[in-house]
Order: C-alpha cells, then structure tokens, then sequence
C-alpha cells in the first residue's frame, strides 16, 4: 500500500470507529501514534495506522467486525511492557489498546477468585485482594505496570512461580472476542473441564488467536511469612551448580533467583539493595509457609548453600531487609538500562542441571561477539535472562547482539530447553522458532490459528514461522537492518 492509500484506509477506520468509540480515543495524527511504535524490545519501531482505544467490550466487539469486515489486521496491547515485540504494531494495521479496559469487577474471597478486565496491573489485583488476606501469586518484575490481559496473553512468569506455577496455573476462565467480532467463554469454574484445553491454547497466544476482555484468575492466601537468604559465590558455575543442589534436596522454594557479577554491581548502584559487589554471583533463595516450616527449610538451604561452595550466606534479619533484597533483584533490568545504552533480553530455559555450562558458554560467546552480558534470571525455573549490552548508535552492534542473542537461544534448545521461559516469541525469537520446532509442529501451529482466525488478521506473523522464513533463515540467519522483519511490511 502507498502513502495515499493508507492514509485513505486510515480516515475510513477512523470515520466507522467514531460510531462506537469517543473520537477523542481514536488517534490518528503522526504525534499520537508515535507512543505505540515500539514495546519494551525498543530496538525495533513501526508506526501503527491508527490507534484506537475502546472503553468496554461492546466497542472492541464493534472494532473487530470493523477490521474483519474491511479485511485490516489488529494488534492488540496491553501495557506494552512486552520484551519480544509482541506489540509491535503494523504500517497498515490498527493497534488496539486495552488500556481503558481497567475495572476490577469483583474480588471474591469466598471462592478465592477475582474477576478483572484485561487492563488491569498485575499488582492491582493482589492490592485488592490484600484485605481479604489473598494475592494474585504470579509476579513478574514489570508487576507494577504489566497488564493482566497482557500477562495472559504472554504466560508471564516471575520471582514466585517456582512455586506457585505460571498465569496459565492461575487461571480459571477467560472472555476472548474473536477475530470476526464473535464472544466467547472459555474454562471453568472447577479445576478440570470437559473438551480440548482452551485455556491453556489461549494462554500464551499472543493476541494471534482472540483479543481477551475478562478474565477469572485464582487467588491464594498471602503466605503467613517468609524468608530469604542471600549466598555470595566466588564462580557463577558454582551458583548454578547451587541451584540444582538445592532443588535436588527436596526444597521448593517460593522463589530461587540468580545475578551475576555485572548485574550485581549494577543493581546495588541503582538500589542500594546491600548487594556483595565483588561476588561473582549472587543466590537469593525465598521460602514461605508457617514459622515452624521455614525454621526448617531456611536451616536446609543454608547448609546447601555453604555445601555448595558459597563463601557467605546472609539471612534478612526483618521484612525490611527482605524486601531490600528483593528490590535489587526486581530492579535489575533498568538497573542494567543504566549502565549501556541498549540492552536485548533474552529469555530461554534450560533444565537446571545445564547451568553450569550455559553459564559458562555464554561467558565464551559474550568474548567472542565482543559484547558484555549481564546474567539476572529465574534459576529455580532454569529460566535465563542474559542482557546483551549494546549501542544501537554504533553500526553493526545491533545485528552483533542479535546473532549472539540467536546462539543462547539455539544453545538452550540444543541442552533441550526453549527458546522462551515467559517473554513469548513476539518478533524477537521468530527465527528460533525454526530451530525449536520441526517443520510438521509449525504446521499443525498454523492449522490452529487458521481455527481461531481464518483471514490471518490477528497480529499476523508474529511468534509462529511461515515454513519458507525457517528456509530463508537456515540459509541465510538473521537479516541486517531495515529488511530485518520484510515481512511485516509484506502482510
Ligand atoms: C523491567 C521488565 C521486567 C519484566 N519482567 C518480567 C518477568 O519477570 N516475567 C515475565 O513473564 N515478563 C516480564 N517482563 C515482560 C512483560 O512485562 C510481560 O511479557 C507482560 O506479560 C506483558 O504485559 P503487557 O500488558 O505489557 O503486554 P504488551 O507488551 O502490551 O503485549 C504483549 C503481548 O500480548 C498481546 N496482548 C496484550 N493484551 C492482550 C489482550 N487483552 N488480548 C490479547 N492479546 C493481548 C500483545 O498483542 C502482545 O503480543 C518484563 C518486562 C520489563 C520491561
């Protein structure tokens, strides 16, 4: 499509937009667009055609059979916090915020359950629930912004779903409206339903399969206490080799997580968390449960610590120094923002008992590529998040992190892990998707959107490959510059 073209399409959608959604929440000019051109992954940026931000699921309802009727694709966005370019909206598409959707509709403690539109903050919904003594367990570390509806759509993980599992262990129904405007509910009350698992499908999917509008999540009680220990290692292959140490003695803890020393050092300038900054690496291990219990637990893992090589383990002595602990850790990402100029997460799993060489391995790569990587990660998960340090304002270091990025990935795979623990594939692992999945999977992927959405206009091309991309990329790996993502532009 030309210039002229869009601009047509564009007074169109706006003009039929209008009949359901207050002109002010329809933008169209350059200036308004340009704050949804990227998500968290900001190394990339396109500008959406129009943005349009309903007020309820009437008017998404009404959107979608818009889109669906004169054929033009939707990405929809919650907060935007994404880190694989999920969001990242099309020239010629309409990005679809769900951002007014933000009404906690009923806490309900006698069922433990909270029912939320998909607008909503993560850590909204566990401040609400507070009174009741209950919280929503998944926690990732952008809980403070992140959107429940996109926390859905991306299975989003965080500190404490080592224990407490993932969003989808966390949910019981979702409200989705298809791509042609159609409502649906999918789950149940009970823990189990008849038929195909929805929910889980659902769950993870994107914005490729349905836009969410509502969803049910389970609450637990807020646990009557807990406790952290901080271990300082001399060797990061030693931390690792922690991790496992401590899953294999039988503890679960609510929260095992591991930094090493450049993420260390860059936290406890950002924090003050009271971090050992010339730790190689750090352990911070949580468990929570009655007194007695952790009595117990923090004895077991302390010894596992120091068995396992620590060369100091402190416990915090209140809930202050708890949460000092944790800030760190929870910071670690703009922690690192404030020591290079760009940063690319990357988000794979591996089993546990492959940390050690992971770990080491990326230290190889990190000299080879002539990048720093800073390790800050869900260990207990085996769930890595290596942040690629990089200047997009030098040419090729972009392209030199994204092929060192590409490599941890199929390093992942290779020990037989995935190339994503709770980002998604958005646009950023497109490629490795090729190397996870052989070509009969991807199929089968296809077949599954093509239920959902037949005309391919939800968030089109994104985290699932066309079978000719996995041709073009085991030839030729990962395009330079604009022609990086050609077929965004070809959709
Ligand atoms: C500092 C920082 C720390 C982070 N830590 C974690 C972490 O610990 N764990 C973790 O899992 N993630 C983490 N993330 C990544 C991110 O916060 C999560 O992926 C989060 O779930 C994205 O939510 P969002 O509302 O920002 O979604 P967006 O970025 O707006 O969208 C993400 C995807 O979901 C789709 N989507 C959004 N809303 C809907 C909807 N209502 N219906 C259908 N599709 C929808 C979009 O199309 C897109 O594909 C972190 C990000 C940052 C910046």
């Amino acid at each position: 499509m030309n210039a002229t073209q869009l601009d047509t399409l564009r007074a169109l959608l706006a003009r039929q937009f209008a009949k359901h959604v207050d002109s002010n929440y329809i933008l169209t000019s350059e200036e308004e667009r340009c704050p949804y051109e990227c998500d968290g992954l900001s190394a990339y940026r396109y500008l959406p055609l129009i943005v349009v931000l309903p007020a309820d699921s009437a008017q998404v309802q009404a959107i979608l059979e818009i889109c669906h009727e004169q054929s033009v694709p939707v990405v929809a966005r919650g907060a935007g916090t994404g880190l694989s370019g999920g969001a990242l909206p099309l020239a010629h598409g309409v990005l679809l915020s769900l951002a007014r959707l933000n009404q906690i509709i009923e806490i309900d403690p006698d069922n433990s359950r909270a029912r939320v539109q998909p607008g909503v903050r993560n850590l909204a919904i566990s401040e609400a629930a507070k009174p009741y003594g209950l919280h929503y367990a998944p926690d990732p570390s952008s809980q403070i912004a992140c959107s429940i509806g996109g926390n859905v759509a991306e299975n989003a993980g965080g500190v404490h779903c080592l224990k407490y599992g993932l969003t989808v262990n966390n949910l019981l129904t979702l409200q989705v409206i298809l791509a042609d405007g159609e409502l649906v509910t999918i789950g149940g009350g009970g823990l189990d339903s008849p038929g195909y698992d929805l929910l889980a499908l659902m769950t993870g999917s994107e914005g490729m399969l349905g836009i969410i509008v509502e969803i049910t999540v389970k609450l637990l009680p807020i646990p009557e206490r807990a406790q952290v220990a901080m271990a300082a290692f001399n060797n990061v292959e030693q931390a690792g080799q922690a991790v496992a140490d401590i899953i294999a003695a039988g503890i679960l803890p609510s929260g095992l997580e591991m930094m090493d020393n450049l993420a260390i050092r860059a936290a406890e300038d950002f924090v003050q968390a009271n971090y050992p900054v010339d730790a190689a690496a750090i352990l911070l291990c949580e468990v929570d449960g009655g007194e007695a219990e952790i009595t117990e637990e923090i004895a077991k893992v302390k010894q596992c610590l120091l068995d396992s090589g620590s060369t100091e383990v402190q416990t915090a002595r209140d809930d202050a120094e708890r949460a000092r602990f944790w800030a760190g850790r929870k910071a670690a990402f703009p922690a690192v923002g404030r020591i290079s100029p760009d940063y690319y997460c990357m988000d794979g799993t591996i089993p546990r008992r492959h940390l050690p060489r992971v770990l080491r391995e990326i230290t190889e790569m990190s000299a080879q590529f002539g990048l720093r990587a800073a390790n800050v990660f869900h260990a207990g998960d085996g769930n890595l998040h290596p942040l690629i340090l990089y200047n997009g304002n030098n040419p090729g270091e972009l392209e030199r992190a994204e092929q060192f990025g590409g490599k941890i990935l199929e390093l992942c795979v290779e020990v037989g892990g995935t190339i994503t623990g709770e980002h998604g594939v958005g646009l950023e692992k497109i490629n490795q998707m090729c190397v996870q999945f052989p070509p009969e999977e991807l199929t089968l992927f296809h077949q599954v959107k093509a239920c959902f959405d037949p005309d391919g206009l939800l968030n089109p091309n994104k985290a699932i490959p066309t079978l000719n991309r996995c041709a073009e990329f085991g030839a030729m790996h990962i395009h330079a510059g604009d022609e990086r993502f050609p077929h965004l532009e070809r959709f």
